[in-house]
């Protein structure tokens, strides 16, 4: 496994083995690495010949000062997964490195940033898309992984890569929970022990939710979940959206055409859970 600081470093060693023919699997992060990571970079080094791992906390796509302090670093642990998951390049640059003057870029992204995570975090898909894109410059993937964890933001993806006219394929992975429901997230462990055991009604409520759809309308079903949050003292609901996935525009009944998916952002203390189920 080699450890590359600098984007030409990184970019040359990569220039070389696609020069070879090379196919370049890539999985960009921001570190503090569980479960969920490691299952887009099992998948990555599957189906490439090259696995390539990146890990930056991204400033452009905090919206909160505190947050960005208090987001987990664990750089040593993080190259022991790395290293045990057969990974070939990690690129792990700095902040100077990869910002070397402000990016002003600001992004088109076709009213998907509009929505949800973009409504409660404003800025935050403009700073993923500046991110995204300069790794993509560098790495120049054949393929890059995401989590559909993420679910607006696997959308939002799809759609810069569109927008930058570039041949990477988009693969999405499944959501990887621990056993209690909780979707795996570098935050989780940023929780209280008390906030920890409530945290798993997010995923309850999205299956139960989900279950609700024979019987209610999606006006019906968003108004029912927002009553499972109103006794619930440690939490606090941002939003629950059923949405289509493609456009990401909220669904009024269930016979319109496309896949519908319920995401659900929610408020522990100081820390912010996102969630997702698909409908069908
Ligand atoms: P992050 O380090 O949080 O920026 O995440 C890096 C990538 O891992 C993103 O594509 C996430 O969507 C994905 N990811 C994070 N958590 C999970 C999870 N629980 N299951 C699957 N993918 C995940």
């Amino acid at each position: 496994m080699i450890v590359y600081r600098t984007r030409q470093d990184v970019a040359s060693h990569l220039d070389a083995t696609r020069d070879l023919g090379k196919r370049i699997g890539f999985v960009p992060t921001m570190g503090a690495l569980h479960q969920g990571h490691a299952s887009l970079i099992e998948r990555a080094g599957k189906e490439n010949d090259i696995l390539v791992v990146s890990i930056f906390v991204n400033p452009t796509q905090f919206n909160e000062p505190a947050d960005l302090e208090n987001y987990p670093r664990k750089m040593d642990e993080d190259l022991t997964m790395l290293r045990d998951l057969e990974t070939d390049v990690v690129f792990t640059p700095s902040e100077k490195e990869m910002y070397p003057e402000e990016d002003r870029r600001t992004f088109d992204l076709g009213g998907l940033d509009n929505v949800m995570e973009g409504t409660f975090r404003k800025g935050h898909f403009n700073g993923v898309a500046q991110v995204v894109s300069k790794l993509f410059e560098t790495v120049r993937p054949h393929r890059a992984y995401f989590g559909q964890k993420d679910f607006q933001q696997l959308v939002i993806i799809r759609k810069l890569v569109e927008l930058m006219n570039l041949d990477i394929s988009i693969v999405g992975c499944p959501i990887i929970r621990e056993p209690d429901g909780l979707a795996m997230s570098s935050r989780n462990e940023l929780l209280t022990r008390a906030e920890r055991k409530a945290a798993p009604h997010i995923y309850q409520t999205l299956k139960a939710a989900k279950e609700q759809k024979a019987m209610r309308s999606p006006a019906e079903v968003k108004s029912w979940v927002s009553g499972q949050f109103e006794d619930r003292s440690l939490m606090e609901l941002e939003y629950f959206e059923i949405v289509n996935d493609t456009d990401l525009r909220p669904v009024r009944s269930w016979t319109e055409p496309g896949r519908k998916v319920a995401c659900i952002a929610v408020r522990l203390g100081k820390v912010r859970l996102i969630d997702n189920i698909f409908f069908d």
